[in-house]
């Protein structure tokens, strides 16, 4: 039996209610996918609905793609000035307004799904399926902050204290809050910042990725739309140096952003060498994510979720895993099925439905990710090298290493990465990954509970799936956000995230 034909199996075979799909629709396999819970209107699941789908958002008609018209830094300072006006309004105007107007935001943007589905894949070069998921996540960033945003808000919360005093604490905005977003997620990740910053209370000065500015100059005059006052947001486009500019001004009373590492640092001194108030920064960046595979794993769905985590989205996700331990016992047999089920990949024009993956962002990404692969092809074994169409694509490499620490840095591109290691070994892997600084997610594929349990325990890592794949995060499902050289630790889409965005104040009186 060839191998690839192992992976065209019936959904049973996982076992998992969440994983049934329509064995009787051909293509695109990915569609066979868990629900997401939190969202209402967005799912499909029949080929008339898909094939609706496909038409709308290719009929849409969208501006011309453009670079963004970037802000000049008198601009930028203009913007800060007037959102710090802006935020006495906001920061006054009452929680549950401020929740309506994400919700509208919601309804909207699900209304037009079809439209930022086409802009996502017009300028994001995202697959339906990716752009169907990116619209679905940021409808939930909005209703989840302002479900969240209602409760913690909106009331002062009572504490407990002597008679005849009365304490309570409540939450606030800071002021102006600079977000700055990645090209990956340009509307999720851009969308969400906002959302939390102000529900918080908090003005935004927002500064979307240069590669990706249609979508966020959309977003925002849909935020506006659904009622965030125009002077409580405000966008300004440009490179790095429009978003050394926000940093480094007096008025910024916080900085979240998504990105890489190296930029977080930088942001993180130039907040530092700042007078005046102490500044906090919300980062989440990168990693060098692994998944550890033992002998005990399901092979089959070890094949899957290894090329689904691996490899789709291009591989340009921070969730995406980078490097794959396998235990050397059935390593050859893990390597042929992944290789097996890479081969399966479509990669191409992503409007088309049956495409799995679309192209890399630009043409320096793609650049930088040919260089890795040409390293890669003389320093380590290459195991599957597939093969790209003309233009902005790469195709997904397999390569094994000798030693984990032979990856340095995040290569952020559809390359796998693996290592083998011994079962009596597990504690040299665990020492590299702990090594490597970064802790964003991990993956473990394996039947040994006690084995899970202690690798959870010991690894200081954001989020870690088990049995599964390990990228796609949902909204108030699982929060997102890692630790070390991946970030400050806030979680997107968790309980906790929006107190981050906030000042605390305990008010005490003697009655
Ligand atoms: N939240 C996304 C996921 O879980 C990744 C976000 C990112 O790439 O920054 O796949």
């Amino acid at each position: 039996v060839p191998v690839t034909a192992l992976l065209r199996r019936p959904a049973d075979i996982i076992g998992s209610a969440d994983h049934a799909g329509h064995p009787n629709i051909p293509l695109p396999r990915d569609l066979y996918r868990p629900r997401r819970t939190n969202s209402r209107g967005l799912e499909f699941g029949e080929r008339a609905a898909l094939d609706a789908l496909v038409a709308a958002v290719a009929a849409e008609p969208l501006p011309a793609a453009a670079r963004g018209v970037d802000a000049t830094p008198e601009e930028a300072n203009a913007a800060i000035s007037a959102a710090r006006v802006g935020f006495e309004n906001w920061s006054r105007t009452p929680a549950g307004t401020r929740a309506s107007a994400l919700e509208r935001a919601a309804d909207l943007l699900e209304q037009r799904a079809a439209h930022f589905m086409a802009l996502l894949q017009r300028e994001g070069g995202k697959t339906l399926d990716d752009a169907q998921s990116e619209v679905r996540e940021a409808v939930d960033f909005c209703r989840y902050y302002a479900a969240e945003g209602r409760g913690q808000f909106g009331d002062s919360k009572a504490m407990p204290g002597p008679t005849g005093e009365s304490n309570v604490l409540r939450l606030r905005g800071r002021g102006v809050f600079a977000a700055i977003s990645p090209w990956n997620f340009p509307l999720a990740i851009f969308s969400g910042q906002i959302a939390a910053a102000l529900m918080a209370g908090n003005a935004v000065v927002a500064k979307p990725a240069e590669q990706t500015p249609l979508i966020a100059a959309e977003a925002v005059s849909l935020l506006h739309e659904a009622g965030v006052p125009s002077s409580a947001l405000h966008l300004v486009q440009g490179d790095g140096r429009i978003g050394a500019a926000l940093v480094a001004h007096a008025d910024i009373a916080g900085v979240v952003f998504t990105g890489s590492t190296e930029v977080a640092r930088t942001i993180n001194r130039a907040l530092a060498a700042k007078d005046g108030p102490i500044v906090p920064l919300i980062a989440e960046t990168g990693g060098i994510n692994a998944m550890i595979v033992d002998a005990t794993a399901l092979p089959e769905q070890v094949a899957d979720d290894v090329v689904t985590s691996a490899f789709r989205s291009a591989g340009q996700r921070c969730s995406a895993l980078r490097l794959l331990f396998l235990q050397d016992d059935v390593a050859d047999r893990m390597i042929e099925m992944i290789a097996g089920a890479a081969h399966e990949l479509r990669i191409g024009d992503p409007g088309d439905p049956a495409t799995h993956i679309g192209p890399v962002i630009d043409v320096e990404a793609k650049q930088r990710l040919d260089a890795h692969i040409a390293r890669m092809k003389t320093e380590a074994r290459t195991h599957f090298a597939g093969i790209a169409p003309p233009g902005n694509y790469v195709a997904p490499h397999i390569f094994e290493l000798s030693d984990a620490d032979q990856l340095t840095e995040e290569i952020f591109g559809p390359v796998l990465h693996v290592v083998r290691y011994r079962a009596d070994r597990l504690d040299q892997i665990l020492q590299s990954i702990e090594r490597s600084g970064f802790g964003l997610t991990l993956g473990i594929h394996s039947r040994i509970d006690d084995m899970v349990e202690a690798v959870i325990d010991r690894l200081s890592v954001g989020n870690i799936y088990v049995n599964r794949n390990m990228i796609g995060a949902v909204v108030g499902v699982q929060p997102f956000g890692g630790h070390g050289l991946s970030g400050t630790g806030p979680k997107a889409g968790g309980p906790h995230y929006l107190a981050r965005f906030a000042t605390e104040q305990t008010v005490t009186i003697n009655t």
